[in-house]
């Protein structure tokens, strides 16, 4: 039995009064929660968050890091200085890294393979464009995105990762993937793992991402192969990311 994840990703949205008041209303609202909750928060607000969630269930996470462990890579952040503060999950693949920054899915994998490297859990980002699922191609582009991380880290690997399907076209457009559409590509990607090892497929949580509110989560969360939730927008308003963690 998989456990629900409901994980929010900030991206560049932050001030210190704000993350004071997001977690500290968070906090309040945590009794009686069975998902694993986790907040991705930009690299500066790491240390506060920290601080703020000891003691609490709230897990902390980054959005992203660079494959070296340290030296002359200016304006960057490895693996290791993610984990000094507390966190236990980065975000890697994610579409805006990919189609803002460059990322390519080899890029991908090897910040996935630093991330297990450093005994970091990867949450890894796949999902198709909409021209590229209007062609016929979703499966195509998922295979490949997920096929390059098998390939660099091997199946057992994925017993360490968290799998996010984010379909580019659902993503702060308030255009959510319906259930039946998630649902599809979900089990999709399980068929892909299964097809290198079963119980590794069975056991691996994949969270679906894009548009994921109050009000749409619990019909996409109780979907067979759907465990839990990567969420952006509404993951800065507490009283909208706790609805979402309820679900679970
Ligand atoms: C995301 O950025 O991963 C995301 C799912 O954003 P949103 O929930 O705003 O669509």
């Amino acid at each position: 039995m998989r456990k629900t994840i409901v994980a929010g990703n900030w991206k560049m949205n932050a001030s210190k009064d704000s993350v004071d008041n997001l977690i500290k209303d968070l906090l309040t609202g945590m009794d009686g929660i069975t998902s694993e909750v986790l907040v991705c928060a930009p690299f500066p607000y790491l240390a506060q968050v920290e601080l703020l969630i000891q003691g609490s269930k709230v897990m902390l996470g980054a959005q992203n890091l660079n494959t070296n462990a340290s030296g002359a890579y200016t304006g960057e952040v490895s693996a290791d200085m993610i984990k000094d503060f507390g966190a236990r999950h980065v975000i890697v693949g994610h579409s805006e890294r990919r189609s803002l920054y460059g990322e390519t899915s080899a890029m991908v994998a090897e910040k996935t393979k630093a991330a297990l490297n450093a005994g970091l859990t990867p949450l890894l980002c796949i999902g198709e464009s909409i021209e590229q699922r209007d062609s016929g191609n979703t499966e195509a582009v998922i295979e490949k995105q997920l096929s390059a991380v098998i390939e660099l880290v091997g199946i057992e690997a994925f017993n360490q990762i968290i799998i996010a399907y984010e379909p580019v076209w659902a993503i702060g457009t308030g255009v959510t993937a319906t259930p039946e559409q998630a649902q599809e590509a979900h089990l999709f990607i399980r068929s892909l793992l299964a097809k290198n090892d079963e119980s590794v497929a069975q056991k691996t949580p994949i969270l679906y991402g894009g548009s994921m509110n109050a009000s749409n989560a619990s019909e996409l969360i109780s979907c067979a192969d759907i465990d839990g939730g990567l969420i952006g927008g509404a993951a800065l308003k507490a009283e909208d990311f706790l609805q979402i963690c309820k679900v679970g």
